[in-house]
């Protein structure tokens, strides 16, 4: 059976698996990353990662989940917010070189789109839209059962729809975007607006968890995200009729206590026959990104 190695480069951890053709995870480890020491450090902890996890088991090649934007076809980083010197970087290249493996670059959110579709939650459909709610907002298409890339692989920036007037400010420089209102970071910012104190930092996560324990400030919070991401579906439904949407990152934990009120925004804002379109929470959970990548490597 053929085997690949699948890296995931996170601006806070650095994680590689070796991964079989079923997306069975073989073997696995993690770094923090060099975030700031530039890209050739960055190349050289990859490189330790890869013969960590692939000693006495031969991988056919080596796929990377990286940040964009990037270019999937000249397997170069276009520009990568979070690592510091990260402009133009041919990271395909420089892996390669490095390892005598080849290799293959796409999106994270990509990546973690191929897996869900594979091997995940939507495995077996042929047109799908994976979600990724964290910090951010990310997202992968894939439409006809094939990924969707676009000019320069800039396809699925769906944190980046405009869903208000309203000129929150957001990380990519715009106003009012989805990511702005919807994201955990969103999320965590309305909590602290609305007075709600944490013993740490106030993330999603706390406010679903009092939201559970009934708190009526942490409800109402949670009612609004649900809104919020129901808006965002719609629209995605309107775009891509999907047979399922799909959500992941660390909001989606929270994504039963806002089934219903996101089922009754999307019922209200999507035409009546996206209706039975399933929103289901990932498969394959943090191990998604990690095995997209590899099976970069590994075409079915
Ligand atoms: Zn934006």
């Amino acid at each position: 059976m053929r085997i690949a190695i699948g890296i995931d480069l996170g601006g806070t951890e650095l994680r590689a698996a070796a991964i079989d053709e079923t997306a069975q995870v073989l073997r696995h480890a993690r770094l923090p990353t060099a975030a700031e020491a530039g890209p050739i450090a960055i190349v050289e902890q990859i490189a330790r990662l890869v013969d960590n996890v692939s000693s006495g088991l031969d991988p056919t090649g080596i796929g990377i989940g990286s940040p964009g934007p990037l270019d999937a076809a000249t397997g170069t980083v276009i520009h990568a917010p979070m690592l510091h010197g990260w402009r133009d970087v041919p990271l395909v290249q420089l892996v390669t070189d490095r390892t005598g493996l080849p290799t293959f670059l796409e999106n994270d959110a990509n990546a973690a789109a191929l897996a869900e579709w594979r091997f995940g939650a939507a495995q077996g459909l042929r047109h799908m839209v994976y979600v990724t709610v964290s910090t951010g907002i990310g997202g992968g298409i894939v439409i006809d059962g094939r990924l969707l890339h676009g000019h320069r692989s800039l396809a699925g920036e769906i944190g980046h729809m405009t869903v208000t007037e309203n000129p929150i400010p957001c990380a990519c420089g715009g106003f009012g975007c989805w990511e702005s209102l919807a994201s955990g970071s969103a999320l965590g910012r309305r909590a602290r607006e609305a007075g709600l104190q944490a013993d740490g930092p106030m993330t999603a996560r706390v406010v679903a968890e009092r939201a559970a324990a009934g708190d009526e400030t942490a409800r109402r919070l949670m009612a609004e995200e649900a809104r919020y991401l129901g808006i965002g579906f719609a629209n995605l439904l309107h775009l891509y009729a999907p047979e399922m949407i799909v959500v992941g990152g660390g909001v989606s934990a929270a994504l039963p206590q806002m089934a219903e009120e996101i089922a009754r925004t999307v019922s209200v804002r999507a035409m009546p026959a996206y209706a039975d379109v399933p929103i289901r929470a990932a498969g394959l959970g943090t191990q998604a990104g990690v095995i997209g990548a590899a099976l970069l490597a590994l075409p079915g």
